[in-house]
C-alpha cells in the first residue's frame, strides 16, 4: 500500500512501525493530528489477518481520537496504537516493556493507554519504561476503570437528547431499553432508574441481566429482540454496528444515545436514515466522551469529581450539535465534526497568525 498517500488522504502527521525480535512486539503508533496537544488513545492488541489491515485500523482509530477529544474540550490530539498479535495467547510482560519503550521514543507526541485486548495491567508494565501512559490502577495515582465517568456522560447525553426531542427536562416515565450490561451498561441502568425511566436489559450473559433484574426490577428482553422494542430511548452498550440499514427499518424509538463506540456501521448513509426516521441520534464519541476525558485528568494529577464535572459538559456540547443540525440541515453526525474540526482550525488559526 501506498503509506504517504493513505496519510494525506486522511489527514495523518505521522505513523511509527516498531519491531522488536526479543520480546515479539510488532507494534504500529499513528499520530493523526497534534494541534491541540499530544495525541491520546489507547493500544489495541488484535490478530490482525495482515498488516495492512492493522496499518488501516490505526490509521482509523487514531483520526476517530481528534475528533473525539476535540469535541470534549481537551488540548489533546488524536493517536492510537495497535499491537499485532492474539491478546489471549501472544501477551507478556516483556511485550509491553518493550512497547512502553517505542512510546518512550516517541518523545511526548503520543501517550497511549488501555483498549481492546489490552488491560490496565499491560499498562502498568509500559509504565516501566515510559511515563506517557495512562489508565493506571487508582492505587498506582491514575483514574483507574473509566466506565462510571463514562456512564454518567452517556446519562447526561441523554437527557440532552431528551430535551431537544421531547422537551423533557428528566428521563422519568421514559421507556429505554440498554444494550450490554458491562462496566458501563450496569452503571448506567442506575443513573436511568434514579431518573425515573422504565428500563428494557439485554446482555448475552443471562447472569448479567438477572443480576440487574433483580437489583432493580428491570424488563429482561431476548438479545435478538431487544433493537425491536418499543422504546423512546434505544440505548447501545455492548458492540459497535448495531445501527445499519437492516436494523434501522426495526428500530421503534425516538432517540439513540449510547456508550458504544462506532454505533452506525455506515456513518454517512445510516445517519441519513436516521434522519428521515425522525430518530434523533447522539454521536457516539460525543456522548461516550466521558472515558477519554477520564484518563485525560490523569495527565494533570487524578480528580475524580473535576472528571464528573467536565462530563457533565456533554449536555451543553450535544445540545450546540442539534442546533447547528437544524440550522445547517445537516445529520447530527456531520454538525458533530464540523464543529470538531473548528475548534482545531481556530486554534491553527491563531498559532500561524
Ligand atoms: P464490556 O465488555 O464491559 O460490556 C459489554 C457488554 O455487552 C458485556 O456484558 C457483553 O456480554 C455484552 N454484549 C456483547 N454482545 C452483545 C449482544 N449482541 N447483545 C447484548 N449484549 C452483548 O464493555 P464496556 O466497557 O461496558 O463498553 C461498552 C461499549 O462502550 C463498548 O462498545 C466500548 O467500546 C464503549 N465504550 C466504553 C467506554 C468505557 O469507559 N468502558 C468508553 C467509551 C466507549
Amino acid at each position: 500500500m501506498e503509506i504517504f498517500k493513505e496519510l494525506n488522504t486522511r489527514g495523518h502527521e505521522q505513523i511509527s512501525f516498531f519491531n522488536d525480535s526479543h520480546s515479539g512486539l510488532k507494534g504500529i503508533v499513528a499520530i493523526h493530528n497534534t494541534t491541540l496537544g499530544p495525541a491520546l488513545g489507547g493500544c489495541r492488541m488484535w490478530n490482525y489477518k495482515n498488516e495492512k489491515e492493522a496499518i488501516i485500523d490505526v490509521l482509523r482509530l487514531s483520526k476517530g481520537m481528534t475528533y473525539k477529544a476535540s469535541i470534549a474540550g481537551l488540548n489533546l490530539g488524536g493517536g492510537k496504537a495497535v499491537i499485532i498479535g492474539d491478546s489471549k495467547k501472544d501477551k507478556t510482560d516483556k511485550l509491553f516493556e518493550s512497547f512502553g519503550r517505542f512510546v518512550e521514543g516517541l518523545g511526548g507526541r503520543y501517550i497511549t493507554a488501555e483498549d481492546v485486548g489490552t488491560s490496565i495491567h499491560d499498562m502498568e508494565n509500559v509504565k516501566k519504561e515510559t511515563n506517557h501512559v495512562t489508565g493506571i490502577a487508582q492505587s498506582l495515582g491514575g483514574s483507574g476503570d473509566p466506565s462510571p465517568v463514562t456512564a454518567f456522560g452517556v446519562y447526561i447525553g441523554m437527557k440532552a437528547s431528551v430535551k431537544e426531542k421531547f422537551n423533557k427536562n428528566s428521563l422519568e416515565g421514559l421507556k429505554v431499553s440498554v444494550q450490554g450490561l458491562g462496566h458501563v451498561g450496569s452503571h448506567l441502568v442506575d443513573y436511568l432508574i434514579k431518573d425515573g425511566a422504565e428500563v428494557y436489559v439485554a446482555d448475552i450473559e443471562r447472569k448479567r441481566v438477572d443480576n440487574i433484574v433483580k437489583k432493580y426490577g428491570c424488563i429482561a428482553v431476548d438479545k435478538d429482540e431487544i433493537l425491536n422494542q418499543v422504546v423512546d430511548i434505544y440505548a447501545p452498550c455492548a458492540l459497535g454496528a448495531t445501527v445499519n440499514e437492516t436494523s434501522i427499518s426495526r428500530l421503534n424509538c425516538k432517540i439513540i444515545a449510547g456508550a458504544a463506540n462506532n454505533v452506525l456501521k455506515n456513518a454517512i448513509t445510516d445517519s441519513e436514515l436516521l434522519v428521515k426516521k425522525e430518530i434523533l441520534y447522539a454521536p457516539d464519541y460525543v456522548i461516550n466522551a466521558g472515558g477519554l476525558i477520564n484518563v485525560a485528568n490523569e495527565l494533570e494529577g487524578y480528580n475524580k469529581d473535576k472528571a464528573f464535572n467536565q462530563a457533565e459538559k456533554i449536555y451543553d456540547t450535544l445540545m450546540s450539535i442539534f442546533k447547528r443540525a437544524k440550522l445547517e440541515s445537516i445529520t447530527t453526525n456531520q454538525a458533530a465534526a464540523l464543529q470538531a474540526e473548528d475548534r482545531i482550525k481556530k486554534i491553527s488559526k491563531s498559532r500561524n497568525n
